[in-house]
């Protein structure tokens, strides 16, 4: 066997070849492919899957993976046989709630670019005429969805990478370790001897912890045995007996299971049952166990009754097969921080892989990618994500929930209640309705402010259904009782970031797109680009000392922006970049009156003048050594006020007994966000991400070309002297009443121009506001568009923004 390699990659399942196939074709040579399995029915997962292919998704990140497989697999054969069926697919309704959600779907797939249709009972039986077309109430087509040979696929794309040169595969080697040294991957020691080499890539998808224990790497996803049976041939398909599908392939959500033909058979999977997860470590080199009928007992009946020529007939073939879930849904791509070098690519479906491969292959070769892969990242996840408990409980879940109908504000209900601000017992007493964010508990919105609305119900719009869920008018409350006076904000869970060291400004100032190079106690906003000028990260840094920064962002973006500037941070100890999160307690006190409530418990002067807009100090706070930023993301007047954790709970104490006179109240976050949206602050994540660079994210006023090098300033030239294709517009919805909740196509007809990134009513201004980017020609204020809702069309209108204060006045006095 070979003993040396650039790169090995260990796994040969569709991923790893995926992955190889995708680095050959960037220029990677010398790569060796091993798997403990034989090639390449290795026994993994993509040698049992049926491998449906459904590429609608809510994620537009999964989705565009998925359209890529398609677009790939598409393209190969093996052994003289197509490796994917364009049949199509039907995903059937049999209540009233999957119908409409099934319109949900619709939107996303025309948001994302994929063509599908709503169809009736009679169309679905003419797709499928084994069907019982009484149990289906509306049908979803999406004609280039189909089945893929699983492992056909993969030895295809292995082969042709073989064929690019430099790529070798073997099999029936098993990897038991990697070899380590400095911080840095050196080999792998196998069953059969030791391969040395610069970069491994896991691709070794349900047994993916087992190496990365060893190396402190933890990679959050547990196998689940999921049932597949393949029925005997049914007389009614005598005529497919030599053909391998022809029919769509089909879902039933609303009973969790989904099926395929094969041939003259039929194949059935089904996820009703109760998830049986399995350790990593208890696998053997086969994603088989034995089948387990009595899982089987209600997917039977469902079947029965959806497909009537199965009753009755044995099922020939059926395991329980496994794969992976990883605690959130999304896999797992990107390299260790704790180890050079080792890159994973696990926790992805067939329906991925292709996509998955390209996006590896990227990040592997150039550090950035096609797609924004923030839900997809290994640094996505926070300390407590990647815990045992914590990742059994959410793996089931995923399990559980991989055909419900979620919306997309619904609330984890185990575990929670993981991390509590000091002063938690306080929003308990003001009746808060907690969701979780990374981990925190935050109030979305006070029950006890429901005593506002006598006030303010007039100019909060009533809203019904799916919008009203997770939904409260004391949102819109607690945002004009903001507006109009003064409000006190749980921000504990920000995270902040100390960096220090003789190095620190240089650094900082290289990986931020505005100039950090400011006198102490000045605040910066700004965007954090990727070497091809996409936002990576959105946030403030303030200079606290000479040589030391605080930088802060969001509970969600956290993880992503540490990484990322260690993985940027130099090497020769001249900087210290340290999680402080833990460390401090935060709480925004804005409103108009935010002054004289903070006036009143502190003897230092926060006028205008001495403490302007942009600036941050430290402050006292009673006795508390307090340090106050004056900004807000609320877009009113008022600071951040940052304290030591053990002091949180007094903070939020003399804070609100201060405040009562002004008539101060608790303020959750979805009056946050739409505080915000009526300033037109960007929201990382689905505003901005890396596929958009700050210029038509409209930030470029917060970019310095003339400050020296930064990172992704050459690409930010290029983008200038190119100019820009598409801008983030600010719209509004023309008829009253109307409400998104975001991903919505936005269309010219039936043209698309893309999807709302952010929406929410502006209480204040007393409009729907919509965010999305829209071809140049388009960005234009007063040009009418539609947005798709469910069934129905609104017309929106692009106004300038902000819509509120854009002169600042509010923020600035
Ligand atoms: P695998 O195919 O499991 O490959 C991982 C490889 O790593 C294995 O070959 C293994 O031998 C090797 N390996 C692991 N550890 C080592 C080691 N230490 N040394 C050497 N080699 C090692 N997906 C869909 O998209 N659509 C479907 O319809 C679908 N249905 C499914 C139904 C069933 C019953 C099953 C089991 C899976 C299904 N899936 C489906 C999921 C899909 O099959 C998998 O998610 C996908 O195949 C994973 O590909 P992979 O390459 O990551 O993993």
């Amino acid at each position: 066997m070979q003993d040396q390699a650039r790169l090995v990659i260990v796994g040969a399942g569709i991923v790893g070849c995926s992955a190889a196939y995708h680095l050959a074709k960037l220029g990677w040579r010398d790569i060796l492919v091993l798997d403990q399995g034989p090639l390449f029915e290795t026994g993994g997962s993509t040698s049992h899957a049926p491998g449906l292919i459904f590429q609608t998704n809510g994620s537009r990140l999964m989705c565009q993976m998925a359209q890529y497989t398609v677009h790939l697999l598409r393209e190969l054969t093996y052994r003289d046989t197509p490796c994917f069926y364009e049949v199509g697919s039907v995903e059937v309704a049999a209540t009233p709630e999957r119908v409409t959600d099934l319109y949900r779907r619709q939107g996303w797939a025309t948001a994302y670019g994929l063509e599908a249709q709503i169809i009736s009972p009679v169309e679905v039986k003419r797709m499928i005429p084994i069907i019982n077309e009484d149990v289906v109430l509306a049908g979803y087509h999406v004609p280039s969805d189909g089945d893929a040979r699983g492992w056909y696929a993969a030895a295809a794309l292995a082969h042709q990478a073989m064929a690019a040169g430099g790529v070798a595969f073997q099999g029936e080697t098993k990897v038991l370790g990697l070899l380590v040294e400095k911080g840095r991957v050196t080999g792998v020691m196998t069953d059969r001897g030791r391969v040395t080499c610069e970069t491994v890539l896991l691709c070794t998808n349900i047994w993916g912890p087992v190496l990365g224990d060893k190396l402190g790497l933890p990679l959050p996803l547990y196998a689940v045995e999921h049932q597949y049976l393949i029925s005997q041939p049914l007389p009614e398909l005598a005529q497919d007996r030599e053909r391998f599908v022809t029919h769509p392939i089909l879902r039933h959500q609303d009973k969790r299971m989904y099926f395929r033909q094969h041939g003259d058979a039929y194949g059935v999977g089904s996820y009703c049952h109760e998830p049986r997860l399995v350790s990593p470590y208890t696998l053997k080199k086969s994603a088989i166990h034995p089948f387990t009928p009595g899982d089987f007992d209600e997917a039977h009946e469902a079947t029965n009754r959806l497909l009537p020529a199965l009753k009755g007939r044995k099922y020939v073939t059926q395991f329980n097969g496994m794969f992976a879930f990883t605690i959130d849904g999304y896999p797992v791509l990107g390299e260790s921080q704790t180890t050079k070098g080792v890159w994973s690519a696990i926790g992805i479906w067939v329906t991925h892989s292709g996509g998955a491969g390209k996006t590896i292959a990227e990040l592997m070769s150039y550090g950035t990618t096609e797609w924004d892969i923030r839900e997809a990242s290994i640094h996505r996840f926070h300390a407590h994500h990647t815990t045992p408990s914590y990742v059994a409980l959410r793996c089931a879940q995923q399990y559980r929930e991989v055909y419900d109908i979620i919306h997309p504000l619904q609330q984890m209900e185990n575990p929670r209640h993981l991390r509590l601000s000091p002063y938690h017992e306080r929003l308990v007493a003001q009746q808060g309705v907690f969701f979780e964010n990374s981990g925190w508990e935050v109030a979305q919105w006070y029950e006890a402010n429901e005593r506002l609305l006598v006030e303010f119900s007039g100019r909060i719009p009533k809203r019904t259904g799916w919008a009203a869920k997770n939904w409260s008018p004391i949102q819109g409350a607690e945002h004009l009782a903001t507006r109009e006076r003064v409000g006190l904000f749980n921000l504990t869970q920000f995270t902040k970031i100390e960096v220090r060291g003789p190095g620190a400004l240089a650094f900082l100032n290289y990986m931020a797109a505005n100039q950090v190079d400011q006198p102490v106690g000045k605040v910066v906003y700004t965007a954090l680009l990727n070497q091809a000028g996409g936002i990576k990260a959105d946030l403030t840094i303030t200079r606290t000392g000479e040589e030391q920064f605080l930088v802060l962002t969001g509970a969600g973006g956290g993880p992503h922006d540490l990484a990322w500037l260690r993985q940027h941070a130099p090497t020769d100890g001249s900087v210290t970049i340290e999680d402080v999160t833990s460390r401090y307690a935060a709480v925004g006190l804005w409103g108009p009156l935010a002054r004289e409530v903070l006036a009143r418990v502190t003897p230092d002067d926060v006028g205008n003048e001495a403490f302007p807009y942009f600036t941050a100090r430290p402050l006292t706070i009673d006795s508390i050594p307090a340090y106050a930023l004056r900004l807000s993301y609320a877009g009113e007047l008022g600071w951040e006020i940052y304290a030591p954790m053990e002091m949180g709970l007094r903070l939020w104490d003399l804070l609100w007994e201060a405040g009562q006179p002004s008539g101060l109240v608790a303020v959750g976050a979805g009056a946050f966000n739409s505080l915000r949206l009526e300033k037109g602050y960007r929201a990382w994540g689905s505003d901005i991400h890396t596929e958009y660079n700050p210029y038509e994210a409209g930030l470029g006023w917060a970019i310095r070309l003339k400050k020296g090098d930064f990172l992704g300033r050459d690409a930010l030239l290029k983008v200038r002297e190119q100019g820009i294709r598409r801008q983030l517009c600010c719209l509004t919805l023309t008829e009253p009443g109307a409400v998104l909740l975001g991903k919505e196509p936005i269309l010219a007809g039936e043209k698309l121009l893309g999807y709302v990134t952010s929406s929410d009513f502006g209480y204040s201004v007393g409009q729907q506001i919509v965010y999305g980017y829209l071809p140049v020609a388009y960005a234009v204020p007063g040009t009418q568009v539609e947005v798709q809702y469910f069934r129905g069309r609104h017309t929106a209108t692009v106004y300038h923004e902000p819509l509120f204060d854009a002169i600042m006045q509010r923020l600035k006095n």
